[in-house]
């Protein structure tokens, strides 16, 4: 039996770090926008359909100069996002009104996910339900306390970077963000950042979530130096 699976695509940040006056998502990188190259991996790959979520008043601008200039068939959906990423997420989550096994949840920000991911997620996905792609940390990593003193270091070997996508069972993910938004007040008043989706399954949930590697090269284009890295990545 093939199973179906939908990607949400992530594009309605206001990439504040980027200083630039346009999203990140569409500034340009090698002539294409950031979030083209996103949606062609997934147009490219076993994915059935892309869930597209972006900012406010932004649906037709998307359609129009990245939907249909480049010709995205799988894009099933546009729909606006919310204040925080969770929220987008959320509505991402709704917009799935078709059969769908397996959610593949990614930042449109990231423009390097490969083939090569989205088959060792998926395969590792439909043995776990809930993954997510990252990599070990390379430096060493501090937590710090409020006063900005080290408060401990934990085992490099164990620390990992997360990255996306982020992939889990359809009836995984829905239920631990129906729940994140029925106790959304609560944990703000408890001082929880929402930051990732697993974050949300762990917390919810309490189910394992599996780490998987991703690499190196799939970082996200939040500040003006990874611009400069990705159009290297790209003149390779
Ligand atoms: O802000 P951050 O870098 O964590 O954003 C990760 C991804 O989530 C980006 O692709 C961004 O466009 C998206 N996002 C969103 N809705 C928000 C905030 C971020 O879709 N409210």
């Amino acid at each position: 039996m093939k199973e179906h699976t939908t990607a949400i695509v992530l594009a309605a940040g206001q990439g504040k770090r980027m200083q630039s006056k346009v999203h990140k998502q569409y500034v340009l990188l090698q002539d294409k926008p950031v979030l083209f190259y996103a949606l062609k991996a997934f147009e490219d790959s076993f994915i059935d359909d892309i869930v597209l979520v972006v900012g406010k008043d932004e649906e037709e601008y998307c359609r129009k100069e990245i939907i249909d200039k480049y010709g995205f068939k799988k894009v099933r959906a546009i729909i606006e996002g919310g204040k925080e990423r969770y929220h987008s997420v959320a509505y991402g989550i709704k917009a799935i009104q078709w059969e769908c096994n397996y959610i593949f949840i990614h930042d449109g920000a990231r423009p390097f996910i490969s083939r090569e991911i989205l088959n060792r997620v998926f395969e590792q996905v439909k043995k776990n339900k809930a993954c997510v792609v990252g990599m070990p940390v390379k430096d060493t990593v501090k937590i710090a306390d409020e006063a900005g003193f080290v408060e401990s270091t934990p085992n490099r070997a164990r620390v990992w970077q997360i990255q996306t996508p982020q992939v889990f069972e359809a009836e995984v993910i829905s239920e631990a963000y129906s729940r994140l938004l029925t106790e959304e007040m609560r944990l703000l008043s408890e001082g929880v950042t929402v930051t990732d989706d697993a974050m949300v399954v762990e917390y919810f949930m309490k189910l394992p979530v599996k780490l998987v590697e991703g690499s190196y090269q799939n970082i996200k284009i939040t500040t003006p130096e990874d611009l400069e890295i990705a159009r290297s990545f790209l003149q390779k």
